[in-house]
């Protein structure tokens, strides 16, 4: 269920019914994703492991709401390719604790965090926001598949690092938005084995310096939509899993 294509009153009657309300929060950027990809590439994927989590909850007797989703974030490393339109830290964080701040008083029990926007200065933003938002008093669940152990749960390109509109998020998008797919573009770009999570570490500051001119890490031409539809599965997995324990946590 996406909450912006409710009437105000649904929200209300599912409120009062007195179970526990889930918001989601997919989080993604306006960034640039390759010459095959479009710019908001982590907003369709998180949107669509999101809605996956929201059916499974929902299918358990849990009220689970798809916000509408944040698509601006800091985009640093991507920021010389035109589209790619970054917020500030500041800027994003403040989003964040506004929107849980509107959920709390709403009587919502926790404020889900559906995050494919893997830019470091983001992934600090959003555990920062969440810290403050569980110490402002709404309970948060934020599957940060950047972590190990779930990193671990996703794909070997996943894992390699070399995953920024390659076959990881590719498959994702052929998935949930193949009319957004560039498919004879995609076919011929040639695998770029450079790991970005390895040149972040050792200090590059932009995908050109981490060895990406055209926005892309990975190989987008190894991409399907039965990959992409398996990784959805198992991300919905971990983001309803969270949601379950941070429930959990309130009772
Ligand atoms: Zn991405």
């Amino acid at each position: 269920m996406r909450l912006g294509d409710l009437p105000w009153t649904r929200i209300r009657a599912t409120l009062a019914a007195g179970a526990p309300c889930v918001a989601i929060l997919p989080c993604g950027a306006v960034e640039a994703h390759g010459p095959h990809l479009p710019l908001t590439t982590d907003v369709i994927i998180s949107e669509a492991f999101a809605d996956a989590a929201a059916g499974k909850l929902n299918a358990e007797g849990v009220s689970a709401f798809v916000l509408p989703a944040l698509a601006y974030a800091p985009a640093e490393y991507a920021a010389a390719f035109p589209g790619t339109i970054g917020l500030s830290v500041e800027a994003a964080k403040n989003v964040l604790l506004d929107i849980a701040q509107s959920l709390k008083g709403q009587g919502f029990a926790c404020l889900a965090i559906a995050n494919s926007h893997f830019d470091p200065a983001n992934v600090a933003m959003l555990r920062e926001a969440a810290a403050e938002i569980e110490r402002r008093g709404l309970a948060v669940a934020f599957p940060d598949f950047t972590r190990r152990t779930l990193a671990q749960s996703l794909t070997a390109e996943f894992i390699s690092g070399a995953c920024h509109a390659g076959r990881f998020e590719t498959s994702i998008v052929l998935a949930a938005r193949p009319d957004l797919v560039d498919d004879t573009r995609r076919a011929a770009l040639t695998p770029n084995p450079a790991s970005l999570t390895e040149a972040m570490a050792r200090g590059a500051r932009t995908f050109h310096e981490a060895g990406g001119p055209d926005a892309y890490f990975g190989a987008p031409a190894e991409a399907s939509a039965a990959e992409g539809a398996a990784t959805t599965d198992i991300m919905a997995d971990a983001l309803a899993s969270a949601i379950r324990s941070a429930l959990g946590a309130t009772k």
